[in-house]
């Protein structure tokens, strides 16, 4: 391999975790190679079209999965620079703190991380400051303390979304503003001209047209390339890992460029390809030191996929809901217990505003229930939003590669007691309110072909811990096994908590660059 193929450290995936890692080790003049199967996301009008973001999966990744049945889906996933950033909905919430101890679910435990919520806590508001969080502490009363408020004010509500903030807060209950991750400047509810973002109805699932999201391209990706010793290589598949003789050193990184093969090198190897990606490539890259794949001796590598019990839903109202921006808004009463249970039952947010498009991709089960009503009519009427439970890491949750190489993930339903209370009660409140009590289950947002959760916010397939005997990654997120591989996604989770995890992934990989600073002796 000629020297020029060798690094300091080679980065493979650039989203939450690789792109956030990329841009902490920047300004260190450490010669640093990004790998990233996909491209640019293009910049086109279809960013914004819901018929071709939502009915056409035109961003998807066009990959066949299997069930462990060995049927065959097509997983919500995106293969971009930034990763499934480029689509999220950049709701960015911090764990509670009793999540990084163990919780008693109905289902069962949810485990402790290896350290506390106040270990983790100054990451997470460089994260929140890096990330353009906009929020209100304060409000919410399972926030956990931090030590800076967030670096933007909360995204104003629209009109409606604050009739509802008040209703829910004439019912008792503590609304409080979603934190956003946005580049937006607004006044008076609309956005300044200096703002990127642009207040439109796309903030969900949509890419941004304008980079008005804080996305790991856009903060961490492109800015890392204005160093002059990072370097990124687009379309460049890494197929597997190498070892040297004794199984402790990755000596190559092998990977798929235009079809032809290509050999890299580094002094530290980052893995960052997802939960399900970054699993599947350990586990190509069995050898005969490692013959259950890379760094798994602990035989936990695949295991204990989580990816939240969430659903999404429509509440349809006599009154048309003329918002744009209808994200704004989160509810945390449940997220412990109620009045009338004893165990945590999830989170309330809204979710991006329906679109008459979006619904006639999922028109057959809504004819059956309200045949006379126009799908836009329901679209403007309704109000949206999004459930989500913790799911618990089951060890027969996993990810595993057929004899073909491909994927193949295998779920068990976990926990779902919670998160049908959770319904209920949001159906209550809003009944309470005098919106309709019939809520609509909304399937094309999450991936049409998986019930619950899609893969959207997987993790946990490649877990930490101080015990490499039930754990993969030591706590600096290295391999037990190995002395130069580490792995910064979603895929270290030890429990998913009922909050969104890119916080947490963004937060950690900020984290883990402090320690690999330190070993470069920086
Ligand atoms: C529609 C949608 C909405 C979401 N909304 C939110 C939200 O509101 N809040 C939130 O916190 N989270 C949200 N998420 C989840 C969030 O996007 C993910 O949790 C986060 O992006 C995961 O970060 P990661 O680094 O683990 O992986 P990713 O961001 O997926 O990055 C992995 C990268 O690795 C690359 N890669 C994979 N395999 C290889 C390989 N073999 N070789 C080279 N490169 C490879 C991929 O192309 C990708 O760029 C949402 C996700 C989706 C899909
Ligand atoms: S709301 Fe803002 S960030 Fe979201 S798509 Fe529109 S302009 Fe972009």
């Amino acid at each position: 391999m000629s020297a020029s193929n060798h690094y300091d450290v080679i980065i493979i995936g650039s989203g939450a975790g690789g792109g956030t890692l990329a841009y902490h080790l920047a300004p260190s003049g450490k010669r640093i190679l990004l790998l990233e199967r996909g491209g640019y996301l293009p910049r086109e009008k279809d960013n914004w079209d819901a018929k071709a973001v939502f009915v056409e999966s035109k961003y998807r990744a066009k990959e066949t999965w299997y069930d462990k049945d060995g049927k065959a889906f097509l997983p919500g996933i995106q293969y971009y620079v930034g990763g499934n950033t480029k689509v999220y909905g950049a709701a960015l919430l911090r764990f509670r703190e009793q999540d990084f101890s163990e919780v008693r679910h109905h289902g069962g435990i949810s485990p402790a991380w290896p350290f506390s919520y106040q270990d983790f806590e100054p990451y997470y508001t460089k994260a929140e400051q890096l990330y353009h969080v906009h929020g209100q502490r304060g409000i919410d009363p399972t926030e956990g303390p931090a030590s800076a408020p967030y670096p933007y004010p909360p995204v104003s509500h629209a009109p409606r979304i604050q009739e509802l903030f008040d209703d829910f807060k004439r019912l008792g209950r503590h609304p409080f503003p979603l934190p956003l991750g946005i580049l937006l400047d607004e006044a008076d509810g609309k956005a300044l001209h200096t703002s990127a973002c642009v207040r439109c109805a796309a903030f969900d699932g949509f890419p941004c047209l304008v980079n008005g999201k804080a996305d790991a391209q856009v903060i961490c990706v492109d800015p890392a390339l204005e160093h002059s010793n990072v370097e990124l290589l687009t379309g460049a598949y890494v197929e597997r890992l190498e070892t040297n003789a004794s199984g402790r050193v990755v000596t190559k990184v092998i990977a798929t460029r235009n079809g032809e093969e290509e050999q890299y090198s580094a002094d530290i190897v980052v893995v960052s390809c997802g939960a399900v990606n970054s699993a599947a490539l350990l586990l190509r890259s069995a050898n005969e030191k490692h013959f259950g794949g890379l760094a798994n001796s602990s035989d936990v590598v695949g295991r204990h996929y989580m990816r939240h019990n969430c659903s999404a839903f429509m509440a349809i109202s006599k009154d048309p809901n003329p918002t744009v921006f209808q994200k704004t808004l989160a509810l945390n009463d449940y997220y412990f217990r109620s009045d009338d249970w004893d165990y945590p039952l999830g989170e309330i947010q809204m979710l991006g505003k329906s679109d008459g498009e979006m619904l006639k991709g999922e028109a057959p089960g809504w004819a059956v229930w309200k045949p006379e009503f126009a799908l836009d009519y329901l679209a403007e009427h309704s109000i949206d939003f999004w459930l989500q439970s913790e799911d618990l890491p089951h060890s027969d949750n996993r990810v595993t590669i057929n004899p073909d190489g491909q994927i193949v993930l295998s779920i068990h339903e976990t926990n779902l007691e919670g998160h049908q209370r959770l319904t209920a009660k949001l159906k209550g409140m809003l009944g309470d309110i005098g919106l309709h009590d019939k809520l609509m289950h909304r399937s094309l947002y999450l991936g049409k072909d998986i019930p619950i959760g899609g893969t959207a916010h997987q993790a946990g397939t490649v877990r930490f811990g101080r015990d490499p005997k039930t754990s993969a990654l030591d706590i600096n997120c290295k391999a037990h096994d190995l002395d130069n591989l580490y792995v910064v996604d979603a895929s270290f989770f030890v429990s998913i908590a009922a909050v969104n995890p890119s916080l947490t992934i963004i937060a950690n990989a900020l984290r883990v660059g402090d320690h690999l600073l330190e070993r470069l002796g920086l």
